[in-house]
């Protein structure tokens, strides 16, 4: 059986394979938050574009502004004020945060570090040469590419493209994924399941952690245990770029999601992985496309999405694959779990103080959905550890949607 590394590594090595170029659209930055850019984007002009003054205070020659010396003021510059005479030799401009260092000063002094009389500024403390002030050209020389295809567009990302002008990206399409989930005890969110029943949350959490992925959700709704219907489901979610199902992984009766993808073609390249929650976690390629054959108990579903989809995803959305959010943590307490397999069990992580402190939650198993939604991180426990001490440092798998 792999281990969960593994696993994951051949689902980043298959999908790497697989995935063709991605189709582009054009997107305004307003809107392209999460995308990830498919073109290059340049710097138009040197950044800063003049030597940018990054206190208030005064525009001196740093060998005039000794301590104790005195320059008179000739006039001010405020940010966005066209400077182009020099700096007169004996004197000092005025000088605002954002402002261009007139030519001949090599230094801002900061006002608190002055005090003034009418015209006449006197210095307190020595002036630095190249103090105070970006000078122009150090963040980024003109036509500099500053944002690369398969760069994925956060706020910082954004903003440095909306400062240079680029206010259309031409960004990758987000990968479609299809989910499907199957069952026949499953029913709608929106009805009054039957003593027995129980509501379709898991499409609801695929949902969200597709979005969370960069992807776009495609709800397929629900397939009962049976051949026929599975089977006219999957062709349809084949159509999308990607298929994710939830149960009928397991050894039961009635689990025939394995069975039926094969009928239909599929390659697998797993079908369990050294995992609790999430063991019977298949993953195959059927008519092209990666599919993902999660088991179905909540808990299950989305520690193995994180685990295998969402890298998956990430190239499928044109990016690399990004590695997982693991924080080495000290353990709060004592524990004992079954060796043989890696736990990711709910837990609080608090970073709050001077070392990260993780707690793991009480649950009821891999159906204890209100234990995960207490829950900030997943206490990894490495498959050959028996017995945890207070103390040790383990690792916390962060759930990046509420951290
Ligand atoms: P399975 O993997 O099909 O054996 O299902 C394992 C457990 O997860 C069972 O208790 C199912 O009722 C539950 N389950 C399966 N699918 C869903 C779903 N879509 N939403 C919530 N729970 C589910
Ligand atoms: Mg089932």
């Amino acid at each position: 059986m792999l281990s969960y590394e593994q696993a994951r590594n051949t689902v980043i090595e298959q999908v790497g394979k697989k995935r063709g170029p991605r189709a582009t659209a054009t997107v305004g930055v307003w809107d392209a938050l999460g995308l990830v850019l498919a073109q290059e984007v340049k710097t138009d002009r040197e950044y800063p574009p003049f030597d940018r003054s990054t206190r208030d205070g005064y525009a001196v020659r740093s060998k005039e502004a000794l301590p104790g010396a005195q320059l008179k003021c000739v006039g001010e510059i405020k940010a966005g004020d066209t400077v182009r005479d020099a700096l007169v030799t004996g004197t000092c401009l005025q000088i605002m945060t954002g402002a261009a260092v007139p030519s001949g000063a090599d230094a801002v002094v900061m006002v608190e570090h002055t005090s003034r009389e009418g015209d006449v500024v006197r210095f307190t403390r020595p002036a630095l040469a190249g103090q105070n002030f970006v000078p122009r050209g150090s963040e980024a020389a003109a036509a500099q590419t500053i944002l690369k295809p398969g760069m994925r567009l956060g706020y910082a990302e954004l903003a440095l493209a909306a400062q240079v002008g680029a206010t259309q990206l031409q960004c990758a399409q987000r990968p479609r994924v299809a989910i499907l989930s199957t069952g026949d005890e499953i029913v709608l969110i929106g009805e009054t399941p039957g003593p027995f029943q129980i509501r379709n949350s898991n499409s609801v959490s695929l949902a969200a952690q597709v979005q969370m992925a960069g992807g776009e959700p495609v709800v397929l709704g629900n397939a009962a245990d049976l051949a026929e219907d599975l089977g006219e489901k999957i062709e349809r979610g084949l159509k999308e770029d990607a298929l994710v199902l939830s149960g009928g992984v397991s050894m039961g009766k009635y689990d025939l999601v394995e069975s039926v993808l094969k009928a239909m073609g599929a390659e697998f390249f797993f079908d369990a992985v050294a995992i609790r929650p999430g063991k019977p976690a298949v993953f195959g390629v059927c008519q092209g496309k990666p599919v993902f054959g999660l088991p179905g108990n909540p808990v299950s579903t989305m520690v193995t999405f994180e685990l295998f989809v969402a890298p998956a995803m990430d190239l499928l959305s044109g990016a690399e694959a990004r590695a997982l959010p693991l924080v080495q943590a000290r353990l709060a307490e004592p524990m004992k779990e079954k060796p043989g397999l890696t736990h990711f069990l709910p837990a609080r992580l608090d970073w709050r103080g001077p070392t990260p402190e993780v707690k793991p939650l009480k649950w009821q198993g891999s159906g204890d959905i209100a234990a995960l939604a207490k829950a900030n991180c997943f206490l990894v426990v490495p498959a050959d550890r028996e017995k945890l001490e207070i103390g040790e440092t383990v690792s916390a798998f962060l759930r990046k949607d509420v951290v």
